[in-house]
């Protein structure tokens, strides 16, 4: 019997479990597995709470469809039935610009325009940036050189009003981070080969749309997919195909340490011996835990850094939902002075997560400029995202209902130069054979990335233990 050691109950740990866990049940190989979660309850940041017949999320509330890793781990656990997807009909997100809230045009991709006159008419944009926008068209192919920032990259395509209108929001959104901190490559690769073969990355975006309505018309799957119960719902599932007497929770690991051709993994007063072991935690605390086993490896896992958000949800009633506008939410630029980030209205996106009299609106706080926020008591963040709701959206009513959510150190953020450091650390693991790295500390922060990442975890230790095909638990 090989054993394998997990560490991390999160999305990331939960999915190399599950992979594990189709193996020892098919019989086909000896393994057995045990997870280890530093808390008393699994599923790391995926936590769904329901309030007054409100769905409210505390963490993920969705991801993207485009990566099928999510999906395809949902329709194995037999949550097909139970996907949902964002109502896209109703989808406009809104960016505050002096105060007001102002409509994101309509073929603005990501942050790439590809429709002129929804762009031409704008008030999102100066007359200054207009004009950086259509001579955008004209950039020449640039070879590939080092790696920069976001807002070097963007700044350099369309000027610094698109890094803080657009790219910086919308990074704080995604990441918590912000575009002069966040590597290109690591964050937004399709951009960077799109200008090392187009130039312009409108004339490339533009080329990769026709090449797709030229091949067989793709179902209109909505943007964003969720699950009629929340995120929690694909926790529930995944634990409930787990072997319970696996799972360690209120477990944390102090350390590891490489020996006898395996892993001693130490937890509270107990240590225990393992052929291979996953490290499925941020990459802070898979610093830690390694640190006797490999100081250099440790000391590059260090150096990805996290970040942290705090989320507010609140309840109001229908007098409410018919006054706020339609759509998705709004993002504010850094440049708006406000403690907020973003907010979505959830009955538009989900709307089967409010019942009809209700309105949810999520706010998003913190991120890499604002990890004070954290140390705030829960009526201080509730006055000030108060406050600034009243300011935006006129909303002064009492709400019917709110949480906050602390989520510390739970972003990674890839720096410049982040890529080259995954590089050091695949090489780094090679030397300790039997050891995987999982999570969103490598290369994907989403849901999807991490399901893939734990998924592909597991395939490699079982390939270290001679059990099955190997692959790099850091590809992407
Ligand atoms: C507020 C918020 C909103 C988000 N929104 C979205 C979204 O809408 N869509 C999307 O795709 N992604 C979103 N993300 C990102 C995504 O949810 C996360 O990247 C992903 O869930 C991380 O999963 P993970 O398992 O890698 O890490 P985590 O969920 O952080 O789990 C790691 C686990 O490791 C445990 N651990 C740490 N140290 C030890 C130790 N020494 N011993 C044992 N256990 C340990 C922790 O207790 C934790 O349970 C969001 C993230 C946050 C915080």
């Amino acid at each position: 019997m090989r054993r394998i050691a997990i560490i991390g109950g999160g999305i990331s740990g939960l999915a190399a479990a599950f992979a594990l866990e189709e193996t020892r049940r098919s019989g086909s190989l000896p393994i057995e597995y045990v997870l280890f979660e530093a808390s008393p309850r699994l599923g790391g940041v995926m936590v769904t709470d329901r309030v007054e017949g409100c769905l409210v999320e505390a963490g993920p509330d969705s991801f993207l469809t485009e990566k099928p890793w999510a999906i395809d781990l949902c329709k194995k656990l037999g949550l097909a039935d139970q996907l949902i997807g964002s109502n896209d009909p109703e989808r406009k997100t809104y960016i505050l610009v002096k105060g007001k809230l102002v409509v994101m045009p309509d073929g603005l991709m990501f942050m790439v325009p590809t429709k002129i006159l929804p762009t031409v008419f704008s008030p999102l944009f100066s007359l200054r940036s207009k004009i950086r926008m259509a001579s955008e068209w004209f950039h020449p192919p640039r070879a590939a050189s080092a790696d920069e920032t976001v807002a070097e990259f963007v700044e350099r395509h369309y000027g610094p009003e698109m890094v803080d209108r657009l790219a910086d929001p919308l990074l704080s959104g995604v990441y918590g981070g912000e575009a002069s901190q966040l590597s290109v490559r690591a964050v937004l690769p399709r951009f960077s080969d799109m200008e090392a073969k187009h130039g312009s990355l409108g004339r490339a975006m533009l080329a990769a749309r026709k090449k797709m309505a030229g091949a067989t018309k793709r179902s209109a799957a909505p943007l964003f997919t969720s699950l009629k119960e929340g995120m929690q719902q694909m926790v529930d599932a995944l634990v409930a195909r787990l072997d319970p007497s696996a799972l360690r929770v209120s477990s944390a690991v102090q350390s590891v340490i490489a020996q006898e051709g395996g892993w001693t993994v130490a937890a509270g007063y107990q240590s225990d011996h393992f052929d291979a072991l996953i490290v499925a935690t941020p990459a802070t605390a898979a610093a830690s835990v390694l640190r006797m086993t490999d100081e250099k490896l440790a000391a590059e896992l260090g150096e990805i850094r996290y970040s942290s958000s705090v989320t507010v949800t609140l309840g109001y009633d229908e007098n409410v939902r018919r006054s706020l506008p339609p759509g998705f939410g709004f993002l504010v630029p850094r440049s708006e002075g406000r403690r907020m980030l973003a907010a979505t209205f959830v009955h538009n996106k989900f709307p089967h997560r409010a019942p009809e009299n209700r309105a949810i609106v999520r706010c998003f706080l913190g991120g890499a400029r604002d990890e004070q926020i954290l140390e705030s008591h829960e009526d201080d963040i509730l006055r000030i995202v108060r406050a600034e709701l009243k300011l935006i959206l006129g909303l002064a009513a009492e709400p019917l209902f709110a949480r906050v959510y602390k989520w510390k150190g739970a972003m990674a953020q890839y720096g410049v130069g982040h890529l080259e450091r995954l590089q050091r650390i695949d090489t780094l693991c090679q030397k300790l054979p039997g050891l995987a790295l999982a999570g969103n500390g490598y290369s994907g922060i989403g849901v999807p990335d991490c399901v893939r990442s734990g998924t592909e975890a597991a395939g490699k230790v079982l390939a270290a233990l001679g059990l099955e095909q190997n692959s790099s638990p850091l590809q992407a």
